[in-house]
């Protein structure tokens, strides 16, 4: 399996397939050609469908630091294809092929930016509980003894998250146009100052600065940014836990994630919104039921129920934004994500859990691929095709 801090990627909002990855390999073409001056670039698959809503073509003129892109759309490729090829006024520089694989993370034929590396020789929850029984080792030191600066990237990460929901609370007005969408993370706020529901005030908080371009960390997608997020916040703020130990919470459902990320997906266009939502919840499951000090099967427990009861979600923002049903969503999964350690540890106490961590996730990745293209970010389907419907 490849690196935790992967997972964890600081970028733009609002879309991690469509803005952070995108905005890394124009990043490193840029890098590569400094002397380009414009640029044509290809958009395939869901990143072509839903580039509008999901702020794609004004992160490549934030990351080309320019207007003069030409962008073409290729409609019927499956892949979330990124091409670019650069020019100066006397040369034409070389087509790069890039994909964005999801959560960020991006793969360049021409180039080697390191996504892909492995780090793990385990390549599933049940291989890594085969090394910890032989090796007799915590799962966090175990992760730890894999990535040894993984703490210090994860330091970063909540610094970014702390700021997000800051900034969130912050502001207020309108969001977006054309859904005439208002901000609420701090009308939401003030009512959890009598009725208690920091959580929801924060998921908001982090997932309405996403929807506006924020400065995010991924978790392990920007579209569930709001779950993690929320969560370390919540638990820092209101409940005064450290840093330290929000790392080792964080690398826990890093774990997770990354399983889920190596056997089915975390990408909305590859499995739907299971693969985003479900993953998120699965890893914060594990987070809360750790922090419980909670036994290792019971940590599964949780994750794995964090993904059963999400599975078949369909990926269907509204007009290809990332705000309705996204932003809800993620604020019902972080509540979620809570019953789930909770019932974990009841349940385990009467009865052993019949479905493994590694089953939910192969059941996963079976359903991501029955899923309809409609219903995969495309916004060809689903909530976003009735609200069309109803609105023509
Ligand atoms: S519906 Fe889910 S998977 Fe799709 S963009 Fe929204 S949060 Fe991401």
């Amino acid at each position: 399996m490849q690196a935790i801090r992967q997972l964890y990627k600081i970028g733009y909002g609002p879309s991690s397939s469509h803005t952070i990855a995108p905005y890394r390999i124009a990043g490193y073409y840029r890098n590569a050609y400094p002397e380009c001056t414009s640029y044509e670039v290809v958009l395939g698959g869901s990143l072509a469908l839903t580039a509008k809503g999901h702020g794609t073509i004004e992160i490549l003129k934030k990351a080309l630091e320019t207007e003069n892109i030409d962008i073409r759309y290729d409609f019927d490729c499956k892949d979330n294809v990124m091409n670019i090829l650069g020019r100066d006024e006397n040369h034409e520089y070389p087509l790069w092929h890039g994909l964005s694989l999801g959560g960020g993370a991006v793969s360049i034929k021409e180039y080697d930016c390191g996504d892909q590396r492995e780090v793990y020789p385990e390549n599933c929850f049940e291989e890594i509980k085969k090394t910890l029984r032989d090796k007799n080792t915590a799962l966090i030191e175990y992760i730890y003894s894999h990535e040894t600066d993984l703490k210090d990237h994860l330091k970063e990460c909540l610094k970014v998250m702390y700021e997000t929901v800051n900034n969130g609370l912050n502001r207020d007005g309108l969001l977006n146009q054309e859904l005439n969408y208002y901000r609420i993370a701090g009308k939401l706020y003030q009512k959890a100052k009598t009725d208690q529901d920091y959580l929801t005030a924060y998921s908001y908080a982090a997932c309405e600065e996403n929807a506006a371009g924020g400065l995010m960390c991924t978790a392990p997608t920007l579209g569930a940014c709001g779950i993690l997020t929320s969560l370390m916040y919540f638990l820092h703020f209101n409940k005064n836990v450290d840093d330290d130990m929000l790392c080792d919470m964080l690398a826990i459902a890093g774990i997770f994630g990354n399983c889920i990320k190596t056997n089915a997906s975390i990408a909305g266009s590859t499995g739907g919104c299971q693969a985003e939502i479900g993953a998120a919840c699965s890893m914060a499951a594990a987070a809360i039921s750790y922090y419980n000090h909670e036994k290792l099967k019971t940590i599964e427990y949780a994750a794995e129920m964090g993904i059963e009861h999400f599975l078949g979600l369909t990926c269907d923002p509204v007009l290809g934004y990332v705000i309705i049903p996204c932003i809800e969503r993620n604020a019902i999964s972080v509540l979620k994500a809570f019953d789930c350690a909770y019932l974990a540890k009841q349940l385990y106490q009467v009865k052993e859990n019949l479905i493994s961590f590694d089953t939910v996730v192969q059941t996963m990745n079976y359903t991501g691929k029955k899923l309809a293209i409609e219903l995969r970010e495309t916004s060809l389907g689903g909530l976003s095709l009735e609200y069309k419907n109803e609105k023509s």
